[in-house]
């Protein structure tokens, strides 16, 4: 620890600066991307074209293109310094797996070939065996195939030492179904489109432009500097601290949040966003957090895809340039216990290239009716499925953030802001049906232009809030892949506008006469019925609580009572229902993550029990010797020591003895059988025995000799820069 400490004392970049005035940061903008600008220029037109409709308007990838533009992404690449080329896919795990090959062949002749057909580029198979599949695949049927995404752009991932064209894929098992994350995404996109195709329709829009969902996911992220890190085995190992008291000064003054950014933390941002930049990732936003030591990163939104793989670059991106500037980069949603955790805020819209956002409330009468009818949806969507919301956000990690007092509560409702409350709340009392007159439906037209886009009194306790334009789904994990949050979203909505359209067509029957009456309807059933999810209060009182168990709404305060709202049988109807995830699809899904769960806190807990008796216990027992020692000193020449401090240095090694024997006997249990036991024993058993040992380990560390204590501190690592 005190070697740590001096290297940190020590630290100076060594990495010469970056001079944007010789190299505007436009200038990188993409360059490492095959994007439709390159393809433009090297594809033939016919096949440029074929790629574009397929990209745009989600239509069938005609085969005979792909050896086209296989070989003009090899030519690409190969220019810019490629010498492999990798399939990157998404397991269940939520990380990012890629598998390299050559461009060479060897020839009969000795030589060798650079190659790349489009069967390669369409087709992988990685021996991905050992990724989770929750039963799908036994292992002796191992085949998994990626399967090249067109509509998330390949790019180049560049090292010292050699450059990796990598195409982004789907990873389905030899029987078609998903393995992965972005399988259902893309699917549930196709989903979300069929559904809003006609509500726009019965609005007068037949373009059939793509509706796309839109997601712009802000990051929260820890950095400390990479001595302390390695000096610390859990951060090392469990991504947390499982052990530290509070700084004697935390984030109470506020004084961090949008602060001055440290010249080291801003030197590797701008590095990071350069590096992002070149991805074709836009990045936007930079700022402190309100955690000592927390910061922020948000790009542009994109279509859903494209931002869900955007932003498992950005992860593996912060992680790798904080290393260059001697910082490790902590994603995990609770590093530092008593501070505040990291989210992941996902920002969620719709729209299309001829419609816009559709979430936006626009200026006109009739572009409010369709506003809401779109908004409406969504109420009844995430009333309907709070539970299935709560599961795509339960992990190990989240639980140590949501319910807490700094995060969403694990109850989810709806903020929706004053203006547009009071809006639906004149549709429930029925006022706003006086209101239709000359066939426009004004339903809040008096109050909606005055809308604030961004408005003031952003309510940040709220899990899923209306923010102008948008949806903010706030519960989700800083460490988590947006993927399942995306899924759930796109496919409860298209659910949902399912219902809206299906109930407009039949009351107005082709007559667009008829439409302003049927949504008068539609929106007055609608806030009736899901009224009850939305609410505007402060999310953290006791109050809300009672409140939203009144209301009949679910409180699902832990992974394993959250994660079986998967398998419910309107999950289960609606996933299959809109094809996006069969039954077994979403199974597997379920006993992945509960082995996930389990998986982590195994980790955790034996990670707990080796550092409390290798670190912790010699360093109290060395202490407790100190005192004793001198304590019999004293005594012999003839001084009265007080032994308060020896008694609670004795006392605490006892607890501590006792609270890893009790976490020994937990982590040994093996009773539970099935795999929802399995991870209810974890949340109930031994994270408790975990928190158990926690507590005597802080309290030793209030008491023991500083130059005793192995670990570094909260303080040094929080506050060092
Ligand atoms: P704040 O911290 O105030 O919530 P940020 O600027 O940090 O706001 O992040 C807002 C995010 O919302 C950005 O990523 C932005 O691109 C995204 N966003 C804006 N409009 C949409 C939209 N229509 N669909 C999805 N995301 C959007
Ligand atoms: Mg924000």
């Amino acid at each position: 620890r005190q070697a740590a400490i001096a290297a940190v004392t020590n630290y100076s970049v060594n990495s010469p600066p970056i001079q944007f005035a010789d190299t505007p940061a436009q200038d990188y903008y993409s360059v490492n991307v095959f994007n439709k600008s390159v393809m433009k220029e090297r594809l033939p037109k016919a096949v440029f074209k074929s790629l574009i409709s397929t990209i745009e308007s989600g239509e069938k990838l005609d085969p005979n293109v792909a050896d086209i533009v296989a070989s003009a992404m090899k030519d690409w690449a190969i220019e810019k310094g490629a010498t492999h080329y990798a399939h990157i896919f998404y397991p269940l795990t939520g990380a990012t797996a890629e598998k390299h090959d050559s461009f060479l062949s060897p020839t009969s002749d000795g030589s060798t070939l650079s190659e790349f057909s489009g069967k390669q580029l369409i087709q992988g198979e990685p021996d991905g065996s050992s990724f989770p599949t929750g039963g799908i695949r036994v292992t002796s049927q191992a085949r998994g195939y990626t399967i090249w995404d067109v509509t998330s752009p390949a790019y180049l991932m560049e090292n010292p030492n050699g450059t990796t064209l990598c195409i982004p894929t789907a990873f389905v098992s030899w029987t078609g179904e998903a393995l992965d994350k972005k399988t259902p995404v893309l699917r549930s996109m196709q989903a979300l489109n069929k559904q809003a195709q006609r509500i726009l329709k019965l609005f007068g829009h037949q373009d059939g432009a793509f509706v796309a969902s839109t997601a712009g996911p802000e990051q929260e992220y820890f950095l400390v500097d990479r001595h302390f890190y390695f000096a610390r085995p859990d951060l090392l190992n469990a991504g947390r601290t499982l052990f530290g008291c509070k700084p004697p000064k935390g984030q109470e003054f506020d004084d961090h949040y949008f602060g001055a950014i440290p010249e080291r933390v801003l030197a590797f941002m701008l590095d990071a966003e350069r590096e992002l930049f070149k991805l074709g990732i836009p990045v936007k936003t930079r700022h402190n957090e309100v955690a000592p030591g927390q910061f922020e990163i948000a790009p542009v939104f994109e279509s859903a895809n494209l931002a869900a793989d955007h932003q498992q670059l950005m992860m593996i991106t912060l992680d790798r340039i904080a290393k260059k500037y001697g910082m490790a980069c902590l994603m995990h949603e609770k590093p530092f216990a008593g501070v505040n955790g990291s989210g992941k805020h996902v920002n969620w819209s719709m729209g299309s290239s001829s419609q816009g956002n559709l979430l936006d409330p626009g200026d006109t009468p009739h572009d409010n009716a369709q506003f809401l009818v779109f908004c409406a949806a969504v109420i009844r969507a995430v009333h309907l499925h709070q539970g299935l919301l709560r599961a795509v956000v339960a992990t190990a990690g989240n639980d140590h953030r949501l319910g807490a007092n700094e995060a969403p509560p694990a109850i989810i409702s709806i903020f929706l802001g004053d203006q547009l409350s009071d809006i639906f709340d004149q549709i429930k009392a029925g006022g706003a049906s006086s209101s239709i007159d000359s066939g426009t439906l004004t339903v809040g037209v008096d109050t909606l232009p005055l809308f604030a886009k961004d408005a003031g009194d952003r309510n940040r306790t709220s899990p899923f809030a209306f923010t102008g334009n948008r949806f903010e789904f706030r519960a989700v994990g800083s460490n988590q892949s947006i993927a399942g949050p995306l899924v759930a979203m796109n496919t409860i909505i298209a659910e949902s506008v399912d219902f809206c359209a299906t109930k407009l067509e039949l009351a107005t029957q082709g007559d667009p006469d008829k439409l302003n009456g049927a949504i008068q309807e539609l929106l007055t059933e609608i806030i009736n019925d899901h009224s009850a999810i939305i609410f505007n209060g402060d999310g953290y009182s006791d109050e809300w609580h009672a409140e939203a168990a009144e209301r009949g709404l679910l409180n699902l305060k832990s992974t394993p009572d959250a994660l079986p709202a998967l398998q419910t049988p309107e999950t289960l109807a609606m996933f299959e229902k809109y094809e996006v995830l069969s039954e077994r699809e979403l199974e597997s899904r379920l006993e992945t993550y509960l082995e996930q769960y389990c998986l982590t806190v195994d980790v955790e807990a034996n990670l707990t029990i080796s550092m409390a008796k290798k670190l912790i216990f010699p360093a109290a027992i060395r202490y407790q010797s100190e005192l004793a020692s001198t304590c019999a000193n004293l005594k012999l020449v003839g001084y009265d020591f007080d032994t308060d401090t020896l008694d609670t240095v004795t006392m605490l090694v006892k607890s501590l003895q006792d609270s890893i024997s009790r976490l020994e006997y937990a982590v040994a249990d093996e009773s539970p059988t099935t795999s929802l036991d399995e991870a209810r024993h974890r949340c109930d058993a031994v994270l408790t025995s975990m928190l158990a040992v926690r507590n005597c380990v802080d309290q030793l560390e209030g008491i023991v000799a500083d130059d005793l204590w192995p670990l570094p501190t909260y303080q040094e690592m929080l506050f060092i820069k």
